[in-house]
């Protein structure tokens, strides 16, 4: 069974009705990071994409408002009629609500930080029913606790989220990218010259091995930045292409067949986290690719090739050095030989109490935090 509310109060009511005959819900978006973690045990699933309206936008305050499963796409597409947009990388097909649960960020984490840092309001719905507010339509607001913070990357466990307000950005008028072939250790070097420079990229990923920085601003301001960053990178740097940015996509998408492994590490770690994945990777005969987001320490891997057991062992292996690695798409059989989240961190007691407030029937997403939750 599915329910598809279309507004808050037909949610509170979907929430209220399940409660009542204790179905376990899946909460979905449009289902395009249906994998992180582990697979929910359900009952009904909870479907939030006919929840897709602009609620208000006032391009003077530089905020908007939306339902959560409206689809950031269709978002940019309104912001862009008044040349803004919400600083976040484009995610075809997902929904803000979706965003918000996986606290998923692409490059332009570098700059604009992720998710956490647009979503400035927030409207929830607990398990049984009740309706929350979080936060409001200015940007500088520090009223109660911050319930947006703590539903990212939460994963459908604690609320569903109904409602978002998002800061906005004025859209850049011009944009260019500085692509150099690299090894890690060479991006991590030439992109901290380029970050304590003056030349303010706005994105610094290294991407199977190149490194792409991206330069946001006026037409000849980017054009000035980036030829001095050329000068900087030397004969071997050339101007990037939109196909080469497509390349993270790729690689955080993932296909049919792939395993795709978040991580997270300190920034100077990505030269070494390089090293044992292409070791790794050959040990066990599979193909990998990685993209970082170079001084944000998040890391996307992707395994293509080789047998479930040869993607588990790499998977096992990198969690001894990375114990903060995620499984986002599991090829198949996988989940015989893994967990989702590896071993749990030293904070899972604060982790499960916070779950026990939000939802102590254990409603919201059975299974979606295994082992640790
Ligand atoms: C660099 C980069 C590029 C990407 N490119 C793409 C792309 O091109 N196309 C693409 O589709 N994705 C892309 N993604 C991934 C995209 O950002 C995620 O898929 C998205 O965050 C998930 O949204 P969804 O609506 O599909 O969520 P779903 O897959 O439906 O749900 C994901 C999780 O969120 C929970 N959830 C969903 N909605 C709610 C809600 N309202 N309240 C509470 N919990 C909820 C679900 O229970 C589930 O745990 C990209 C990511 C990165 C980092």
């Amino acid at each position: 069974m599915t329910y598809r509310p279309a507004d808050l109060a037909e949610l509170r009511e979907a929430m209220v009705q399940s409660a009542a005959v204790g179905q376990l819900l899946a909460v979905s978006g449009a289902g395009t990071a249906s994998q992180w973690g582990g697979r929910p045990e359900h009952d009904a699933v909870l479907d939030t994409t006919a929840m897709s309206e602009l609620i208000s936008y006032n391009p003077t305050d530089m905020t908007v408002a939306v339902q959560a499963g409206m689809r950031l796409s269709r978002l940019q597409e309104v912001l862009a009629e008044h040349r803004q947009w919400v600083a976040l990388d484009p995610a075809r097909g997902a929904t803000i609500g979706g965003i918000v649960a996986t606290a998923d960020a692409g490059p332009s984490r570098h700059q604009y930080g992720g998710s956490r840092d647009s979503v400035i309001g927030m409207t929830l719905v607990l398990a049984d029913g009740t309706v929350a507010r979080s936060g409001g339509h200015v940007i500088k607001n520090v009223a109660g606790y911050d319930l947006g913070k703590l539903l990212h990357g939460s994963l459908g466990t604690l609320a569903v989220v109904a409602e978002v307000v998002l800061r906005v950005h004025p859209r850049p008028a011009a944009t260019a990218t500085l692509a150099v072939p690299c090894d890690a250790a060479a991006a991590f070097d030439l992109g901290g010259q380029l970050i304590t420079t003056a030349l303010e990229p706005a994105a610094v990923e290294w991407c199977d091995g190149t490194l792409l920085a991206r330069f946001d601003g006026t037409a000849r301001g980017v054009a000035d930045r980036l030829a001095r960053a050329r000068e900087l990178a030397g004969p071997a740097a050339t101007e990037g292409t939109p196909e080469q940015w497509r390349g993270v996509d790729r690689i955080v998408l993932g296909e049919q067949g792939d395993t795709v492994l978040r991580l997270g590490t300190a920034p100077d770690r990505t030269p070494s986290l390089a090293a044992d994945l292409h070791r790794l990777a050959a040990t066990y005969a599979v193909e990998a690719a990685m993209t970082s987001t170079l001084f944000a320490g998040v890391h996307t891997v992707r395994l293509r090739g080789g047998p479930a057991a040869a993607h588990a062992a790499v998977v096992t292996a990198l969690r001894q050095t990375y114990p903060a690695s995620t499984v986002c798409r599991w090829t198949p059989d996988l989940e015989h030989e893994i967990t989702p989240w590896g071993d749990p961190p030293p904070a899972v007691s604060l982790l499960r109490a916070v779950k026990r407030r939000f939802d102590p029937d254990d409603r919201l997403c059975p299974g979606r935090f295994a082992p640790w939750l």
